[in-house]
């Protein structure tokens, strides 16, 4: 066969399967975005090597506070499927907007959960932050993995497997942080953290939580508090009677670290609430992010 001949044959074959000799016909063939480290997490986690999933957010950024760029439209033009988290977690519904505006089908990982009340500025909301319970995340697995098999019924076996895999594994970890919360005696259960996140973690475990004066993670902490405000927020940590508060890693902590000493509290670390960790971090994934809040948590608190 000569180069010509050769190279015909190679045209002929990639025109008729649409893949290059050699490509393992069942590669990856998906991709989802989603809009929150820990949803792209728990897809990986049910999509296995079939498919390829993108996040919106690198750790650290704020869901509630970001702005879409002309990448992340770029991006979801490419999705088989989009997923978020819901309830507003992503502020001005910016993922339900980028898969609308692109025709796409979107999977809302909250569907199913029994909501906390959450006041944001001043309006009763359903509380988005439900991942922070596993018993709500193993309700966010199983709407990705209907989500999934929605666009690859064949494998929808294999999805299954991954999925109750997944969730035996959130039994676990549940289990071990009920343990783990018996260490801090009933009295001292109270979280008191930057914003409102961890209603479900507390509800789930038995603490008190509270976030003082209704923080949020947009305006007030991070651009200049009133000399008022600040009192009342130390009077509010104060009145709790706790040694310890936490700070979240999405969130710049000065001015908290501040109030603290003010309040005569330590802050016991940051906790992982919107975000997870970055790549390589001990937090990178689900699992890595809730056994450090607990070991925090615990530490602090106990
Ligand atoms: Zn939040």
């Amino acid at each position: 066969m000569n180069r010509l001949t050769l190279f015909a044959v190679i045209a002929v074959l990639t025109a008729w399967n649409g893949t290059t000799i050699g490509q393992d016909e069942d590669a990856k063939t998906f991709r989802a975005v989603c809009s929150t480290t820990q949803v792209a997490d728990f897809t990986r986690q049910i999509g296995g090597d079939r498919w390829q999933v993108d996040c919106v957010l690198a750790p650290g950024q704020d869901p509630h506070t970001y702005e879409v760029k002309p990448g992340d439209s770029r991006l979801v033009a490419e999705a088989d499927v989009c997923i978020q988290n819901g309830w507003h977690l992503e502020g001005h519904d910016w993922m339900l907007n980028l898969a609308k505006d692109a025709n796409k089908p979107l999977v809302t990982c909250v569907n199913g959960v029994k909501p906390l009340d959450f006041d944001e500025d001043g309006m009763i909301v359903e509380d988005p932050h439900a991942w922070l319970s596993p018993i709500n995340a193993a309700i966010y697995v199983k709407n990705i993995t209907a989500g999934l098999k929605k666009v690859d019924p064949d494998h929808a076996d294999e999805y299954d497997a991954r999925a109750d895999y997944y969730v035996s594994q959130l039994r676990s970890l549940h289990s071990w942080i009920q343990k783990e919360v018996n260490k801090i005696p009933r009295a001292k259960r109270v979280l008191i953290s930057h914003h409102d996140a961890f209603q479900y973690f507390a509800t789930t475990y038995g603490f008190e939580s509270a976030a003082p004066a209704g923080w949020s993670t947009g305006d007030e902490i991070g651009a200049g508090i009133t000399p008022q405000r600040r009192a009342e927020v130390v009077e509010s940590i104060r009145s709790y009677k706790v040694k310890a508060i936490f700070v979240e890693t999405t969130i710049n902590p000065q001015v908290v670290r501040q109030i603290a000493k003010d309040a005569g509290v330590y802050v016991a670390g940051a906790l992982y609430a919107d975000s997870m960790g970055p790549a390589g971090s001990v937090a990178e994934t689900y699992f890595g992010m809730m056994r450090e809040n607990v070991i925090k948590i615990v530490s602090g608190l106990k």
